[in-house]
Formats: structure tokens, sequence, C-alpha cells
């Protein structure tokens, strides 16, 4: 095949001398000075100048990326303990590494991935060929929050490197100290003329909005997503949503319940409980209650000792205003079977299980997002399935039992992004699983394959060549003949 019947191939070849070098054909870097407006109105140029084009170029700042995490991990464990005062040792494991494993999942892909691909044409058209290509959106737009400030900045944004887009990047103002790192580290290591961060708040994000994107990807409150909608809207926009809301779990008479309670305790006071994904409530048998809560205690103690409020294990919750929120759920009597103990000026809350829990209760009424579980009594998986499906559709939903009817009934009565069988946050690590929401936990996805397409055009390419002139048989007038045709 030749460079001009597969334009890829032609840059796949042409890359070497494009690779790394920032500083050619006069471009413009973009600095901290410039404004919004300017900003991305430079990341088009750069765009349009197909500078995000070549495999090589889109390689190398790949592997910049992972050179960038791997020499300044302690600049980030630092960063990210202090905004969320989260361990060393959580920020390596669930933030660097995962960005690095996404990297290493993507790259040696992305030519497969761009691959064009061969699709028969009816029998009508023949002869003709027709393909399809990916092509790279344009310049996107990166939304992201305090709770994994890194990893949720920096995987969409290998996603969108990968399918070739310049990316300008909005870190989270409540995440100050990572997101500060976040534009000193890309504007270092990464091509400046393709890829900016732009720090700031709601007046800030609120102008970018008014720019023009190429896709908007989002990841945060629900509130806000429909703010991002709405101004993506306007420009028609395409914008994928990574939202939250209540993740349940149902644990059956059947479950091995020291497996869930390890599993469950994990998924839940990991990051403080400030996990999308977390098991946000747990609903099991009316006999397995108090099991259940005194093993989740049992593995709480493990997990972080008698004292929570001294482990080096355990996370705070990221500011005040996040801090007096949760104390509002938490019930001041009988409910609470472990925990409840708070810091204000430590900005702690110690790993809490309640029980006896109503469906009105405060704690059900919103996504929980700190380190608070309920649990709460139902008769049997219909029961459950009832439960969930009378509630926003959930970002992920988690079931421990050993029956396979169960496991069956889950997967087709129920809908989530994700759907995990005694195991919380398992789809979160791995770069071969789609990752998203639907309905109010979000829409479209990302990670490995389904996150180069996210930020990909599929562009349908068809060719038919000029003679023999088959088409002229369905021109008018509409024959008897014409008619024969339609008809087979
Ligand atoms: P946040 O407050 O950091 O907000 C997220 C982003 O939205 C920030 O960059 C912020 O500047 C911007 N923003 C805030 N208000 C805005 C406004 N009025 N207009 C425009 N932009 C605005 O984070 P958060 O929303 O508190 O994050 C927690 C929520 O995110 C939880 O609901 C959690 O479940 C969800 N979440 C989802 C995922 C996922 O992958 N689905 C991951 C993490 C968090």
């Amino acid at each position: 095949m030749s460079e001009e019947d597969n334009p890829n191939m032609a840059e796949v070849r042409n890359t070497t001398e494009n690779a790394n070098n920032a500083s050619d054909s006069g471009a413009t870097e973009i600095t901290g000075n410039t404004d919004t407006a300017e900003t991305v109105n430079l990341l088009h140029r750069a765009f349009d100048r197909r500078i995000t084009r070549p495999l090589a170029w889109l390689r190398n700042q790949l592997h910049e990326l992972g050179r960038m995490l791997s020499l300044n991990r302690r600049d980030i464990e630092h960063a990210v303990h202090l905004d969320l005062g989260k361990p060393a040792a959580e920020t390596a494991l669930m933030e660097i590494k995962l960005v690095l494993d996404e990297i290493r999942f993507v790259t040696p892909r992305i030519e497969r991935w761009s691959r064009r691909c061969h699709v028969a044409m009816p029998w009508l058209m023949q002869p003709a060929r027709s393909w399809t290509i990916t092509e790279p959106k344009g310049v996107v737009l990166v939304i992201s929050p305090w709770n994994y400030p890194l990893m949720l900045s920096l995987e969409p944004m290998v996603d969108a490197i990968a399918a070739g887009n310049c990316v300008c990047l909005k870190p989270s103002e409540l995440s100050p100290n990572t997101s500060a790192l976040l534009q000193r580290l890309i504007g270092k290591y990464l091509d400046p003329r393709t890829f900016a961060v732009i720090q700031g708040a709601v007046s800030e994000t609120t102008e970018l909005l008014r720019q023009p994107f190429d896709h908007i990807f989002y990841t945060g409150n629900g509130k806000v997503g429909s703010i991002v909608m709405q101004a993506a809207g306007k420009q028609l926009t395409p914008v994928t949503l990574e939202l939250g809301g209540k993740s349940p779990v149902f644990v059956d008479a059947s479950a091995d319940l020291d497996v869930a309670a390890g599993r469950i305790a994990w998924g839940r006071f990991t990051n403080a409980g400030q996990t999308c994904v977390a098991p946000d409530y747990v609903l099991t048998t009316p006999k397995s209650v108090e099991p259940l809560a005194r093993k989740i205690t049992a593995f709480t103690r493990t997990f972080f000792g008698d004292n929570p409020a001294e482990s080096a294990s355990y996370g705070r919750i990221v500011n005040t205003k996040q801090f007096d929120r949760l104390i509002k759920l938490l019930p001041q009597d009988r409910k609470v079977f472990i925990g409840g103990e708070t810091d204000r000026a430590n900005l702690y809350i110690a790993p809490t299980v309640l029980t006896n829990i109503r469906p009105d209760d405060p704690v059900m009424q919103e996504e929980i997002f700190g380190p608070i579980l309920p649990i709460l009594a139902v008769n049997d998986a219909r029961e459950a399935v009832t439960f969930i499906n009378r509630r926003p559709k959930p970002l992920a939903l988690y079931v421990f039992t050993r029956h396979k009817a169960t496991r069956r009934l889950f997967e087709r009565h129920t809908s989530s992004g994700a759907l995990g069988f005694n195991l919380p946050l398992g789809h979160l690590l791995s770069s071969r699983l789609p990752y998203g929401g639907i309905g109010a936990s979000g829409m479209g996805s990302h990670h490995g394959k389904a996150g180069f397409l996210e930020f990909s055009h599929i562009k349908t390419v068809t060719s038919k060549p000029t003679f023999p002139d088959t088409l002229h048989l369905a021109y008018p007038p509409y024959t008897a003949t014409i008619r024969r045709l339609s008809r087979l």
C-alpha cells in the first residue's frame, strides 16, 4: 500500500525528526502568562499544524509523561499528602502506578488501534471499497477533581494524547499543591505547544467553558457535570462525564463474610472514603448485619490500629467544608456501631460503621464520599435489586455471593457503570476495562482502548472507481428496473 493510500503510514515514517522537537517552525510556546482564550487558540493552531499526529511524537510524549512520574515521585507524594493527608504509599499505588500502567498499556497499542479498518460495501454500490480511520478530535479540555488529583488528571490525558489530541488540563483548586506541581511538571516534560495547564476555580473554569473545544472530559459531582454539559451544548461540544453517586453493595447469606468484610473495609476506607467507586452503603440480610459489622470493625483495626488517628495508613478529609457536610450525616444515637470520633482541626473522621439505618436517614440521601459505611437490612437479593433500581443508576455495584442465580439476577436486572462480584474497586485498576458511569453516574468512558476511542473520531471513508459507472442505475428517472432492483 502506498503512502498516498494511507496517510497514517506516511506520518509513522516521518516522525523521528518531529519527536521531542518543541521549537521547530517558529511555534509559540504557551507560557503561564497567556490568557485563557489565547491559550486555547494556541492549542488549536498547534493541532492544525498536525504536531500531534506522528506516532513517534505521541509515543515520545507518553514516555516523557512516564519519566515525569518516575523522576518526581517524592514531590508528587508530598503534594498529594499536603492536599489530602494521603499516605505516600497510597499515592504510589493508587495514583502514580495507575497512570504508569495506563501509559504502558496504551503506548504499544496506538498503532494497532489507529489502523484503518476495511468494511464491505453493499452489493448495490459495487464495485466500491470502504473503510474507517480514527482521527483525533482536536483540542480537548480535561477538568479534574481533588480526590485522586494526579490520577484523575493524567489518566484521561494519557488517552487523549494517545488519540493524538492537544490537551488543556484544569485540575482542581481544592488540591492546590498537586495542581501547581502538575502545571510545573507538565510544562517541563511535555511539548508546551500542545499541552497546557490552567489553574483556577469556578470563574476560571467558567471562562474556559466559553472557549471552543472539540471534546470536554469532566470528572466530579453531578451538579457541576450539568453545568459543564449545558456550556458544552451551546457549542455542540461532545462531553464525557465521570460523575459519582451512591455505589451499593449487596452481601447475601451465602457470602464468605470474612472476605466480604475485608474487601468492603478496604474499598470504603481507602483515601478516607473519598473514592468515587467506594462502597457507599451495604445491603444484607437481617441475620448478617451484626456479624458483618463486627468483621468490618475487626478489619479496620487490622488496617489502621486501635486509634486510626495515629495511623500512617489512614487519610484525612480534604477540607472543612467536606468535613462539616460529613458530620451532618453522622447519627448521634445507637446507630453508630463503631467509629464516629471526629477532630475538625485535623480534618479527621474515624472509620465509621452504622447499623439500624433506614432509607430515610440523612446518610442515605446523598453520596457519602467519606469514611462512613451504613449497613441496611433487606430480606433477599430481589429486595436488594428493587431497592437499588428505585434510585439513580450507580457508578458501581458490588455483590458478594456464592450463588450463580444471584449473580445472574444482578447482571440482568440492574444497571450501573460497573458490576463487581466479590470485588470492589477492581475495575478501576485495569486499563483493559472501560471505566465510566450511566445515567446520573455519568456518560462515556475511558481507560485503554475505550479512552482512546472516546477521544477519537471514527471517520468513514468510501471510494468507488469511476469506471464502470454502475451508480447511474440509481439515477432518476425511476424506471421499472430501478424499482425491481430496490425490491431485491
Ligand atoms: P471538585 O470540587 O474538585 O470539582 C471538580 C472540578 O469541577 C474542579 O476542577 C472544579 O474546579 C470544577 N468546578 C467546580 N465548580 C464548578 C462550576 N460551578 N463550574 C465549572 N467548573 C466547576 O470535585 P468534586 O466535584 O467535589 O468531586 C467529587 C465528586 O466527583 C464525587 O461525586 C465523586 O463521586 C465524583 N468523582 C467521580 C469520579 C469518576 O471517575 N466517575 C472520580 C472522582 C470523583
